[in-house]
């Protein structure tokens, strides 16, 4: 039903892609993110709740939507969204055709998330699974102690007046922090300004977050000493650095679970928080789906497919241009508009 091609991964049945990494005819989009969600195609179609903000990331693209879980032909292929719990909007994308049913996951997890529908468990002869954080160190505590972490060294920093520099991936990341801590905040939360665009999409998409302030150009030191400061990885090293002087910071992402990836990093804390799915979460998942055939993508797909056939599982590695682990590091572009 699907194979993999150089523009990606292409269903001949219906004559589109999903998430290609080149223009093509017509894009079923799993999300917004910049590695499954680029410019250039002549048609999108994505999940109706996901629809702003990739409009916000790709404001020249013709975008199309369809309900999770509403049903539409596309040539001989039967075609449905159904939650993934990624960010907002985030689907998996059902096939199926003479009886045969293929599932797209796209970027998934399962832990609670309040800016994301949970993930949808469906039933299929082939999954196609992403493999982003695919080794058994990789287990999530759950998100609510985590955000407790986040709001204690807010705290801790803000009485000895010191910043709060949290960075953390623009799109997704960001939004879910500010969700979580809706109800913890002291004062508005400052956002890097390669936050700001996509987080107001986010409002406009009807998720609830805390009360955000851009930081103004001139905002430094003193106004900033009891803040916390979300942003990009990318601001890193850069002057905007000197707005905040003395700052603790810190990193929210799945990668702070490796102890030396902090300590060679240099980052004061570690907060790990993902949105992909963990170790358990990906075997638990393959088995939900009773799927006879997994096909694994970026991140660490060699080992989960070894680890699949030697539990009788058909598996095999596709390559994509999804760069999962790399993605959570790489800085999100912000449309020029
Ligand atoms: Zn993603």
């Amino acid at each position: 039903m699907i194979t993999d091609t150089p523009r990606g991964l292409f269903c001949e049945a219906g004559n589109f892609y999903i998430d290609p990494w080149q223009p093509v005819g017509r894009a079923l989009i799993t999300h917004a993110h910049s590695d499954h969600a680029r410019p250039g195609s002549d048609a999108y179609l994505c999940a109706a709740p996901g629809a702003t903000v990739l409009r916000h990331r790709l404001p020249e693209a013709r975008v199309e939507t369809l309900q999770y879980g509403a049903t539409i032909a596309i040539g001989d292929v039967r075609v449905s969204f159904h939650p993934a719990g990624h960010i907002v909007g985030s689907a998996q994308v059902r096939l199926e055709r003479a009886g045969e049913v293929w599932v797209v996951s796209g970027d998934y997890k399962r832990a609670a998330d309040p800016t994301a529908a949970p993930f949808e468990p469906v039933r299929c002869h082939t999954f196609i699974t992403e493999a982003t954080f695919a080794l058994p160190i990789y287990t999530w505590d759950p998100p609510a102690s985590v955000i407790d972490e986040i709001v204690t060294w807010w705290r801790l920093n803000r009485d000895a007046e010191q910043p709060s520099l949290l960075f953390c991936y623009v799109l997704g990341k960001a939004q879910r922090i500010l969700a979580e801590l809706r109800e913890h905040a002291w004062e508005p939360i400052r956002l890097h300004g390669a936050m700001a665009g996509v987080t107001d999409a986010y409002r406009e998409a009807g998720i609830a977050l805390a009360a955000t302030e851009r930081i103004a150009e001139g905002t430094r030191g003193k106004a900033l000493s009891r803040a916390l400061v979300l942003a990009p990885i990318s601001a890193r090293g850069t002057p905007w650095m000197r707005r905040v002087p003395n700052a603790s910071t810190a990193f929210a992402s799945g990668l702070m679970r490796v102890r030396g990836v902090r300590r060679q990093r240099a980052f004061d804390r570690g907060f790990v928080l993902s949105d992909h799915a963990d170790w358990p979460s990906l075997l638990g998942t393959i088995e939900e789906t009773g799927a006879s055939r997994v096909l694994v993508t970026h991140g660490w797909s060699d080992a989960l497919a070894r680890f699949l056939a030697e539990r009788g599982l058909e598996t095999a590695t596709l390559r994509t241009a999804f760069e999962g682990e790399a993605g959570e590091l790489a800085p999100e572009p912000e449309p020029a508009a």
